[in-house]
């Protein structure tokens, strides 16, 4: 079992414990350290002094490179994205995922996403300059969402926009409210309208 799983830390934990001497029991700690920091040392372990050397087991099979095990952590990254909802009396604008990634296929608001959230609200709010969009029309920002995924940590806000009409540049993704939640959209559009179901007059239970 790897050491660093929850299962591995317990079994290790409980073997440790069962080896604990009744008494002096920092001074074992302290030899155990040292041990670890000038004998067994986990790049270059020095086995042929070591006085365990004919009971250890990762000597006796070959492994001591390989032993203990540890399972490689994913390193998680994180992503801010800027969500652009569009809304007029009666509809929105969603765009489908495409290309591989995460959320393959799905729908969403367009989205803008950098490494800071500054970069990904500067991206929203060029192309909301390109879309010839009044800023003024800017209704509503909503709190951070935060979102987990197995390599990625999102951190999330959404821009209410209220317009007379779709611009061109997005017309062909409007989506009439009614149609919105017949649409394979991604968990954290699911969110926001649920928790902001007034902005596309629907009533949404959670
Ligand atoms: S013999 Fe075993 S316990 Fe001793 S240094 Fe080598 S790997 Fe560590």
């Amino acid at each position: 079992e790897p050491i660093n799983t929850s299962p591995g830390e317990k079994i290790f934990r409980e073997l440790s414990t069962e080896l604990l001497p009744s008494t002096e029991v920092s001074t074992y700690n302290q030899g155990i350290m040292e041990f670890g920091a000038l004998q067994c040392t986990p790049k270059n372990p020095d086995c042929e002094p070591c006085p365990l050397n004919t009971r250890c087991d990762a000597l006796r099979t070959k492994r001591v490179k390989d032993l203990p095990v540890k399972v490689k952590k994913t390193k998680v990254i994180e992503l801010h994205m800027s969500f652009l909802v569009l809304i007029t009396g009666k509809e929105t604008v969603l765009r489908k995922r495409v290309g591989k990634g995460v959320w393959q296929n799905l729908y969403e608001f367009p989205s803008f996403v950098g490494s800071s959230s500054e970069d990904s609200k500067n991206d929203l709010g060029l192309f909301v300059s390109d879309a010839g969009l009044d800023v003024n029309s800017l209704e509503y920002v909503s709190a951070s969402y935060k979102h987990l995924l197995s390599h990625r940590k999102i951190h999330a806000q959404f821009f209410v926009y209220r317009v007379e009409e779709i611009p061109s540049l997005l017309k062909r993704n409007t989506v009439v409210f009614e149609d919105l939640l017949g649409l394979p959209i991604h968990r954290l559009i699911e969110k926001f309208i649920s928790d902001s179901p007034g902005f596309f007059k629907l009533d949404v239970k959670s």
